[in-house]
């Protein structure tokens, strides 16, 4: 089946004898011991659980996956299943908050490089003995910079390690890391899949059910860092319409990066769509469409970046990305003062309303800059 109709009708297990459509939320935190099902406690397993982890593993090809409450539990449990004392290669610009994973929670346990993984000589520099994992991102967060995952699945592999990649920002709609080569799958269900701004989630979806993944499955069950069925049942609701969303998005976000590269007020815009994009061709050779996140660089610094950011109406001026509504931020002042990102960077997740009022908001915006 193609990725549209898999997104509606994989996993929706209708048990009842009611006739519904749509599989009902099973609120259940308990179940009687021998039913047909197999299910012991919500915490190790639950109808509506059970359903979104066989839509997510379909939508990525995986053969499982696993729903966590957020995209950073998820990655986290990543981090867990290392053995102590394991080397980590990520990105230097890697989301700011599994970042402070591996540097605050793992400190002491295992090790961390911060590379440039879209410069694979950096990448290959930065092996040790104990390098355990690699984990991409790419799209990247704010900067969009893009990695060959094929490339990085072979050097992985080559020193015993696993890749895993956080494949949030281009969503299997438009990008399937497993079949790219990576061995695990990460997502923040908060951003594309929920879609509407109004649900927390994460998952982990695997190329292979192995030992790793046996470590993942006891992290999620022992470790409890679950979605509710309730929380499960929206996130399934929400991803039967993730691949139009997309398409949308992508086409937006095209339109969008297209006016601020002709824009005098723009210095720089970062999108992999974008012929100029220094990363455009491997997007291209592994991605079938670009994502819905823009970045810009405008011109006088911080001071307009906040200025251009406080006229729009139509964007708010809010974290986070991936939902119908636009939404825009200057990422430095919420990354603190550590960050690599340029202070004058808006980010720009670009929403589902129509292109020209969001032109017509930016017009008048940029006029007041
Ligand atoms: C938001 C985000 C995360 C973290 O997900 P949460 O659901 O907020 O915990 C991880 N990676 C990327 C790329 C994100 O955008």
């Amino acid at each position: 089946m193609k990725f549209e109709t898999r997104a509606i009708h994989k996993g929706n297990h209708i048990t009842d004898n009611t006739g519904s459509v749509v599989q009902p939320i099973t609120l259940s935190t308990t179940f009687e011991h021998g039913n047909e099902a197999g299910l012991l406690y919500t915490r190790a397993g639950n109808p509506n659980r059970l359903a979104l982890e066989e839509l997510i593993a379909s939508l990525e090809q995986g053969v499982d996956a696993a729903a966590f409450s957020s995209g950073n539990a998820a990655g986290t449990a990543v981090y867990q299943a290392l053995e102590p004392g394991s080397h980590i290669i990520a990105p230097d610009d890697m989301y700011h908050g599994l970042h402070n994973s591996m540097t605050i929670l793992f400190k002491g346990i295992h090790e961390v490089s911060f590379v440039d993984m879209s410069n694979l000589e950096a990448v290959k520099a930065a092996i040790r003995p104990n390098t355990k994992l690699f984990w991409v991102e790419t799209p990247s967060n704010p900067l969009l910079k893009i990695t060959d995952i094929r490339k990085v699945a072979e050097i992985a592999h080559e020193n015993g390690a696993i890749l895993a990649c956080d494949n949030t920002f281009a969503t299997p709609v438009f990008q399937n890391p497993l079949l790219l080569g990576a061995d695990i799958v990460m997502h923040s269900s908060t951003k594309y899949f929920g879609g509407h701004s109004d649900l927390l989630g994460g998952a982990l979806v695997t190329k292979e059910k192995n030992e790793f993944w046996n470590k993942i499955r006891t992290i999620q069950r022992v470790g409890g860092a679950v979605p509710s069925p309730t929380d499960c049942y929206w996130l399934a609701r929400s991803i039967k319409s993730l691949a139009y969303r997309m398409k949308g998005h992508a086409e937006h976000a095209m339109v969008l990066a297209d006016y601020f590269l002709a824009h005098p007020k723009v210095e720089r815009v970062y999108y992999p769509g974008l012929k100029n994009h220094p990363g455009h061709e491997i997007a291209a050779s592994q991605m079938s469409g670009f994502g819905g996140v823009v970045s810009i660089q405008v011109k006088g610094g911080a001071v307009s970046a906040d200025k251009l950011i406080s006229e729009l109406h139509l964007f708010a001026n809010a974290t986070s990305l991936g939902g119908i509504e636009s939404l825009i931020e200057r990422r430095a002042a919420v990354e603190g003062p550590d960050t690599l990102t340029p202070q004058n960077l808006i980010r720009v997740s670009v929403g589902l309303e129509h292109t020209e009022d969001l032109l017509t908001d930016l017009d008048q915006a940029f006029s007041k800059v």
